[in-house]
C-alpha cells in the first residue's frame, strides 16, 4: 500500500461531515462547555474502533484523549488541537453554528480555529487505522477544552495531571502556507496604581491614581524591544495596555486605577526579565506619594523549535509532497499550546493546520474543504515518515 493509498482512505466528504458535526456543537469559551462536542468526537472515534475517552477538567470542560497504536513499540506522535472557540460575535452572513458548505468552503465558528485542525488529525488517524496501522509506536490525540482562555483546563491540565509527553508534537492551529516553528510568548500582568482620594476642587491634598496610571501607560508604550526574528509574523516583542479601570466619582481624585497589560516576547526574551521591565517602568513613571501593586496573571513562554529538527523537516517535506512546493518556515505572533508542550512536557513541536490566522476570531470564519484534505494528508505522511 502506498502513501497515497493510505491518505486516500478518508474522503473529502467524510472530512467535511466530521467538521460539520463538530462545528454544530458550539463550545464557546468563555464560559467553556465542550460536553456536546466531546461526546460527538468520542462517538466518531468509537465508531472507527479507536479507543477514546473523555477527560474532564471540570463539570463542563471536557477534554478528549484518543490513542492509536501501531504494529509494535516505537515513538509517540502527539496530535494536539482545541475544541473551545471564541464567541461568534456579530455581522455573520452564515449561521456561525450551521457549518454550511458553500462553493467548497465550510462556514462557521471554529472551522479554521481549531476544529478544522482537529478534523484533519482525526481523519489522519482514521486513514491509518483503515490501512492497518502501518507504523511503530503510537499516536496520542488530545482535543482540549480550554485554549482560548489560558489552557489551564486544557493542555496544561493534561500535562500536569496525565503527565503527557511525546517524541513529536504537531499543534493543529491554522498556518495556511506555512510550517511554523514557534510562537511569541505572552505575559498578562495587572498593575494597580494606588493614589490618595481627595476632593477634585482641592486636588493638591490627594494623589490622583488615574493621572499616575496615565503616566505609566505612556512610559510603557515607549518600551523598546530590540530582539528581532524576521521569521515571526510580528518580528519583535510588543506591549499593549488593554483595559483600564479607575476612579469612583467625577469630582473625586481616584485612589485606585487598574491597568491590564499584555506583553509579547520573542524566544530570546526572558519572561522574568520582562516582568521586571514592567515593574521598573511603572515605578519610574509614578509621582511621589503614588504606589503600585503588580500581579502576574499568566505566562505563556515563548517557543521556538530548531528548524533543522527532524519533525520540522518531515512536516515541511510532507507539505511539499502534497502541495508541490515547499512551505514557508515561519512563527506565530500569538500564543498557542505549543508553549506548554515544549516548555512543560519537553516535547519538540511544530505548528501546522488548515485555515489561516486572518480568518480566526472574525465574522464569517471558514475553511476550504481542500485545505482540510491537504492537512489530513500532510499529518498522515509526516507520521508515516517519523513513526514508519
Ligand atoms: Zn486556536
Amino acid at each position: 500500500m502506498t502513501h497515497n493509498d493510505i491518505t486516500a482512505n478518508v474522503t473529502p466528504q467524510e472530512l467535511t461531515e466530521i467538521l460539520q458535526t463538530l462545528v454544530r456543537a458550539p463550545s464557546i469559551n468563555p464560559p467553556g462547555d465542550t460536553r456536546e462536542c466531546a461526546d460527538r468526537m468520542v462517538a466518531l472515534f468509537q465508531k472507527e474502533g479507536i479507543p477514546a475517552e473523555k477527560v474532564p477538567a471540570s463539570d463542563k470542560l471536557i477534554n478528549v484523549v484518543a490513542t492509536l497504536k501501531g504494529r509494535g513499540p516505537g515513538k509517540t506522535m502527539w496530535y494536539n488541537g482545541h475544541m473551545d472557540v471564541v464567541p461568534a460575535g456579530a455581522d455573520w452572513k452564515w449561521d456561525p453554528w450551521g457549518a454550511e458548505l458553500v462553493d467548497g468552503r465550510i462556514y462557521g465558528r471554529g472551522t479554521s480555529d481549531d476544529k478544522g485542525g482537529l478534523t484533519a488529525m482525526m481523519g489522519s488517524m482514521f486513514a491509518l487505522k483503515r490501512a492497518g496501522c502501518p507504523f511503530d509506536g503510537e499516536i496520542l490525540f488530545t482535543a482540549v477544552a480550554d485554549e482560548e482562555t489560558g489552557s489551564d483546563a486544557g493542555t496544561v491540565w493534561l500535562i500536569e495531571n496525565r503527565k503527557f509527553s511525546a517524541d513529536y508534537a504537531i499543534v493543529g492551529e491554522p498556518t495556511r502556507d506555512n510550517v511554523e516553528i514557534g510562537n511569541r510568548g505572552t505575559l498578562w500582568v495587572e498593575v494597580t496604581v494606588k493614589g490618595r482620594a481627595s476632593h477634585a476642587g482641592r486636588p493638591h491634598f490627594g494623589v490622583n491614581a488615574v493621572h499616575n496610571a496615565a503616566q505609566a501607560i505612556v512610559a510603557l508604550t515607549k518600551l523598546e524591544f530590540p530582539n528581532r526574528d524576521e521569521r515571526f509574523e510580528v518580528p519583535n516583542g510588543s506591549v499593549s495596555v488593554t483595559m483600564i479601570e479607575g476612579g469612583t466619582k467625577i469630582n473625586t481624585l481616584a485612589d485606585r486605577c487598574v491597568l491590564s497589560i499584555d506583553l509579547r516576547m520573542m524566544p530570546s526574551d526572558d519572561p522574568q526579565e520582562a516582568i521586571e521591565k514592567i515593574r521598573r517602568t511603572v515605578a519610574a513613571a509614578l509621582d511621589e506619594g503614588a504606589d503600585f501593586e503588580m500581579k502576574v496573571l499568566k505566562v505563556w513562554p515563548p517557543v521556538m523549535e530548531d528548524p533543522e529538527h527532524p519533525l520540522v523537516r518531515t512536516v515541511a517535506k510532507a507539505y511539499e509532497e502534497v502541495h508541490g512546493q515547499p512551505p514557508k518556515i515561519r512563527a506565530k505572533a500569538g500564543g498557542t499550546d505549543a508553549s506548554f508542550i515544549k516548555a512543560m512536557a519537553g516535547t519538540p513541536i511544530v505548528l501546522f493546520g488548515p485555515g489561516a490566522s486572518d480568518r480566526v476570531h472574525v465574522a464569517n470564519e471558514y475553511l476550504l474543504v481542500d485545505e482540510l484534505v491537504d492537512a489530513c494528508r500532510v499529518y498522515t505522511l509526516a507520521t508515516l515518515e517519523l513513526l514508519g
